[in-house]
């Protein structure tokens, strides 16, 4: 028998329904649900608001919206693609579908995002882009991948699937590359269920984004009236979310703010309660440079090797308390081994992986908060 406590489970995430979700979803019901409309509207200019961007491409996912992203990168076989192994699969998948070829550089152990260094020395004459990963809504060092990218003749496509409303040096996650990626999947800050979104901020990239989002057609032009009938131009897909999608979208997003900053409140307050452990040397915290506001997705904390990991995701477990790790690198993975290459060993990406445990942060945990940091400290002593 367990505990009264395994009986009530902490899960790592629950999102945070409260506001319009219903009331809007009805009004999308009674207006027939034309894709596109009101709702589609008013997510993409909140996006555009929020993230300095002219165009914003409404998607079902992220994982679309990295498989958008690179159609419109316009990469192909032969081709290389930069990105960490330290990810979520549809980044180098994505890259697959187009028949180009993920390189897997080492991430930097602090922050746990793309290392520069690491990615300038995996470009060859074949790279054509660099996808970086806002790793727990804490941007990449985004300066210096530009650089390297200027100099290189690269785009860069930010993962932002995280990272809604985190800021680097002042600026919005989703602006600071070409083409910016977000999800509103259950697990993140804002959700749709299913859900993301593509933020395009290179002039050039967007005339084709509207084809390749229309299914390969000029369908955006004729309803601009700027058409006479519409036809196939290009490759294109079904990407755009129903308005009911897009409905609780809205609802959810205008909450975003709300959201965020009861995150970070949670976030720092695990931050404050581990640091004893850090100082004893028996958990790190996460790292997060002065220049970075990070959007409270994600608390993790690496512990001394696999081990030390499993035993406080097995302790937790036995109360109830969902603490689970996170990515299994890519680089070694069937997909990986299939479809990918890796520019050098990965011993950082590996340890990481094999460390790494998240604890719950979801707005509402707050009664039950000291309840988890007490179950790692005792499992940590
Ligand atoms: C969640 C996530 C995705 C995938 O998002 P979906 O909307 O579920 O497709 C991609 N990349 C990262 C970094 C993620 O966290």
């Amino acid at each position: 028998m367990f505990s009264t406590l395994s009986a009530a489970q902490i899960p790592l995430n629950r999102p945070e329904f409260s506001g319009n979700e219903l009331i809007y979803a009805a009004r999308a019901l009674a207006s027939g649900l034309q894709t596109g409309g009101e709702f589609s509207n008013r997510c993409g200019r909140w996006l555009s608001q929020e993230c300095g961007a002219e165009h914003v491409h409404l998607v079902q996912s992220a994982t679309a919206g990295l498989e958008l992203a690179m159609l419109m990168s316009g990469v192909g076989q032969g081709d290389e693609v930069i990105l960490p192994s330290y990810t979520f699969v549809s980044c180098a998948n994505a890259v697959a579908l187009r028949g180009a070829t993920p390189v897997f550089a080492e991430i930097d152990p602090a922050t746990l995002t793309l290392d520069p260094a690491a990615a300038a020395a995996a470009v060859t004459g074949r790279t054509r882009a660099i996808i970086v990963v806002h790793y727990a809504g804490v941007p990449c060092e985004m300066d210096t991948i530009r650089r390297l990218a200027d100099r290189n003749g690269l785009l860069v496509i930010e993962d932002a699937a995280q990272a809604l409303l985190s800021r680097y040096r002042g600026r919005p996650a989703g602006s600071l590359g070409d083409i910016g990626v977000f999800s509103f999947h259950h697990t993140k800050n804002v959700t749709c269920g299913e859900g993301g979104a593509v933020v395009v901020n290179t002039a050039g990239l967007s005339r084709r984004a509207e084809i390749f989002h229309q299914k390969g057609t000029d369908r955006s032009a004729f309803d601009r009236g700027t058409r006479q009938k519409y036809t196939w131009i290009d490759l294109g897909s079904s990407f755009a979310p129903s308005e009911i999608t897009a409905a609780v979208l809205l609802a959810q997003l205008e909450k975003a703010h709300e959201i965020t900053e009861r995150r970070r409140a949670i976030w720092a307050n695990y931050h404050a309660a581990f640091a004893e452990l850090e100082a004893r040397g028996r958990a790190r915290r996460p790292v997060v440079p002065d220049y970075i506001t990070h959007n409270g997705h994600l608390f993790y904390l690496l512990l001394e090797n696999e081990d030390a990991r499993d035993a406080l995701i097995l302790h937790m477990r036995k109360r109830g308390i969902v603490t689970p790790f996170h990515y299994v690198p890519l680089h070694d993975s069937p997909g990986g081994l299939r479809y990918a290459r890796s520019a050098t060993p990965l011993p950082i990406t590996e340890s990481v992986a094999s460390r790494l445990v998240r604890l719950p942060l979801w707005p509402g945990i707050e009664s039950r908060q000291d309840e988890v940091i007490g179950e790692v400290t005792a499992a940590l002593r």
